[in-house]
């Protein structure tokens, strides 16, 4: 993390430069968040020793020695191919691209399965209920391996850390149902954004049409600030 963060400090942000693609939007805009980098250092070592202290790291370890395959997903190689959803069978969705990759799979058997996906920041104050990320997650198992939801046992949740707080359960055929009605709803909302509902007449609409947020709260934090106050001279 250190020598990450040194990367990110001393980067060249008046230039693209395909090489070098890291840095923290922070650094980008000067600010100085030396003061940070122990801070988070040591949260990251603390959700690791909670972990490797807890019952669910023996799990995951009975995993990797007793079942027919785990999957890890590798957060410094994206393999942005793998990451999509394969929706051909789907007529509606056939052309849209989705993209999801959860942090940890088991595959017990051809129809049981376990998906988890860890989560480091603020917790979900519901304790119940299958989120929608972790819906598409079960949504791409069944799509690539082409299961029959009705005869297969998914479990599916959020691991919280520290606190290892988990929030999931069993995915039901509702449950991709109602996903795959989201996916189809979204892409009919977004479709007013294309002139005639036409892709290939896309065009960029007017600025009119996307208007900027009042909270200030968002623009302090957002990546894109800097373009999005550029921008305002040419409205
Ligand atoms: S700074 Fe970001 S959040 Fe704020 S209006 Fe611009 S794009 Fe939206």
């Amino acid at each position: 993390m250190k020598t990450e963060f040194a990367l990110s400090k001393a980067r060249d942000y008046t230039s693209y430069d395909r090489e070098h693609k890291f840095g923290l939007s922070e650094h980008y805009y000067g600010e100085n968040i030396d003061h940070k980098l122990e801070e988070s250092i040591q949260k990251v070592l603390n959700n690791l020793n909670v972990f490797m202290e807890s019952d669910r790291n023996e799990k995951v370890q009975h995993y990797f020695k007793n079942t027919k395959s785990v999957y890890v997903e590798s957060p410094r190689e994206k393999d942005f191919e793998g990451m999509k959803l394969n929706l051909s069978s789907l007529p509606t969705l056939k052309q849209v691209n989705v993209m999801a990759a959860p942090d940890f799979g088991v595959v017990f058997s051809d129809n049981k399965y376990l998906i988890l996906d860890r989560k480091t920041g603020q917790e979900k104050m519901d304790t119940d209920g299958v989120s929608e990320q972790l819906k598409i997650y079960a949504l791409k198992l069944i799509l690539k391996s082409n299961i029959n939801i009705e005869n297969a046992d998914i479990e599916v949740y959020e691991i919280y850390l520290p606190s290892l707080h988990q929030v999931g359960g069993k995915i039901e055929k509702a449950d991709i149902d109602g996903i795959i009605k989201k996916l189809e709803e979204d892409v009919e909302f977004q479709k007013q954004f294309l002139v005639d509902s036409d892709i290939i007449k896309n065009q960029p609409l007017t600025p009119s049409h996307f208007p900027r947020t009042k909270s200030e709260k968002k623009c302090a934090i957002c990546t894109f600030r800097y373009v999005c106050e550029k921008l305002k001279a040419f409205e």
